[in-house]
C-alpha cells in the first residue's frame, strides 16, 4: 500500500474525474418543497411548524424525550454546559483530540478544559487514566468533586464521539455516576450512531448534535440539545430565546439569554434530511465496508467501529504508519483532487488552551501523528 494506490482506490468509489470532497451535503428529498412552504407562508424565522417537526423527528430517531433545536452545534454545546451546571472557574473533563468547538463551548462558560487522553484502540477516553485520576486525584466536597492538583471543581465530563464512533459509553456512565460527575455528550459527529442499541447522546444527562454543512445530515447551520430531563429542556428553550418571560406584549427577561434558536428555514431543510437519514447511513456503512476490505489491516489501516457500536461512519479514518507517511499521503491525495485531512491539532497546543490542565496525552499524540480522514459522502 502506498499513497498512489490509496488515492486510486478512493477514486474508484467516487469517480474517476473531478474534485472529491471529504463530505458534501446531499439533497435528494423534500428540501426544496419544504423551503418553498416557508417562503409561501412567510414563516422563515423562529416561529413555524418545521422547528417542532424537526425536533420531533430527532426525538423519534434518538429516543430522547426532549429536543431543543439551536442555531449551531456549538450553541447547543454551550447551552448544554450551562444547563448541566458548569460554573465559572470549573474544569470540564474532555479529550484533547477533538474539534475546537468542544473547548470553545467550555470557555464560553468561563470554565477551562481538563484534557484527558484518547484511547488509540477505540477513539474514546482513556478510561483507565480517567478512572485512576478520579479515584486518586480528586476529592468530594459539599458542592461537587474537586481536582486536588488545581483545587478546582469538576463541572462536567464531556466525551466526544469522534467521527461517529461511540466507545465503552456504558463504562463511562458508570464511572461518572460513581463519582457524582454530570455526563454531557458531544455527539455532534454521531447523528445516527448507536451504542448497544441506544442512540449517541442519550446516555448522559444531556447530549448535543450538530447539523453543520459537512455533518451526516445538515440544516445549513444548526444543532440540537437532546435530553430526558424536562427541566433542562425547559431551561434551554428559555435561555436560547433571550430568556423572555412569555407575555402578550411585555418584554421581561429573567436571566442572561441568548439568540440561539434554529430558524424555520433551517429546520425545514433538517426535516427533509431526517427523512433520508437511514439511506445516508446505509450508504455510508457500505462505503466503510469497501474501505475496510481494501485497506484491511494495513499498512494504511481502516479504523473499524468499536465493539457494541453501530457507527454512522461520518468520516472514515485511516491510521498510517507514522507522521511522514501521513504527510506524504495528505500531499498526494490533495494534489490529485481527493480531499483528505489530518486529525485536528490537539487542543492543548492551541494558544488559548495551552495552559489548561492535562493528563498524559500520549494516545492523542499517537493518533494526531497517524490519523487521516478520507471521503465519506453517502452515494444515494
Ligand atoms: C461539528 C462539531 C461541533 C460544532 O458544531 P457546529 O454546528 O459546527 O457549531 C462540536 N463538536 C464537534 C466534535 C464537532 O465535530
Amino acid at each position: 500500500m502506498n499513497a498512489t494506490d490509496a488515492t486510486a482506490f478512493i477514486r474508484s468509489i467516487y469517480g474517476a474525474e473531478g474534485f472529491i470532497p471529504l463530505h458534501a451535503p446531499v439533497f435528494v428529498g423534500n428540501e426544496k418543497a419544504y423551503l418553498a412552504e416557508c417562503i409561501d407562508t412567510t414563516f422563515v424565522s423562529y416561529v413555524g411548524k418545521f422547528v417542532e417537526r424537526f425536533e420531533q423527528a430527532v426525538k423519534d430517531h434518538t429516543g430522547a424525550k426532549h429536543a431543543v433545536a439551536c442555531s449551531s452545534g456549538t450553541a447547543a454545546l454551550h447551552m448544554a454546559l450551562v444547563a448541566g451546571g458548569v460554573r465559572p472557574g470549573d474544569l470540564v473533563l474532555m479529550p484533547a483530540l477533538t474539534f475546537v468547538a468542544t473547548a470553545n463551548a467550555v470557555r464560553y462558560c468561563q470554565a477551562d478544559p481538563f484534557f484527558i487522553d484518547t484511547d488509540r484502540r477505540d477513539l474514546g477516553f482513556d478510561l483507565d487514566q480517567l478512572a485512576d485520576h478520579l479515584a486518586n486525584g480528586t476529592e468530594r466536597r459539599a458542592d461537587g468533586v474537586y481536582d486536588k492538583g488545581t483545587g478546582r471543581r469538576i463541572g462536567a465530563c464531556l466525551p466526544v464521539h469522534l467521527f461517529g464512533h461511540v466507545a465503552r459509553l456504558d463504562e463511562l456512565v458508570e464511572l461518572c455516576a460513581k463519582h457524582g460527575i454530570t455526563l454531557i455528550e458531544d455527539s455532534a459527529e454521531a447523528m445516527g450512531s448507536f451504542f448497544k442499541g441506544r442512540h449517541a447522546g442519550t446516555f448522559g444527562r444531556i447530549g448535543v448534535l450538530s447539523f453543520n454543512g459537512n455533518k451526516t445530515i445538515t440544516t445549513g447551520g444548526g444543532g440540537m440539545v437532546i435530553t430526558d430531563d424536562e427541566a433542562v429542556a425547559k431551561r434551554i428553550r428559555h435561555v436560547t430565546t433571550t430568556a423572555k418571560v412569555p407575555h402578550r406584549w411585555e418584554f421581561f427577561h429573567d436571566e442572561l439569554g441568548y439568540n440561539y434558536r434554529l430558524t424555520n428555514v433551517n429546520a425545514a431543510i433538517g426535516l427533509a434530511q431526517m427523512e433520508q437519514l437511514e439511506r445516508y447511513i446505509t450508504s455510508k456503512r457500505t462505503i466503510a465496508g469497501k474501505y475496510a476490505a481494501f485497506f484491511n489491516e494495513g499498512p494504511y489501516r481502516h479504523f473499524a467501529e468499536p465493539k457494541d457500536c453501530r457507527s454512522n461512519y461520518w468520516l472514515n479514518v485511516l491510521l498510517l504508519p507514522d507522521r511522514s507517511e501521513r504527510d506524504a499521503f495528505l500531499a498526494h491525495s490533495n494534489d490529485n483532487g481527493v480531499m483528505t485531512r489530518p486529525a485536528w491539532t490537539l487542543m492543548n497546543k492551541l494558544p488559548m488552551y495551552k495552559d489548561c490542565p492535562a493528563l498524559s496525552l500520549e494516545g492523542a499524540q499517537w493518533l494526531e501523528d497517524r490519523l487521516v480522514n478520507i471521503p465519506s459522502t453517502p452515494l444515494v
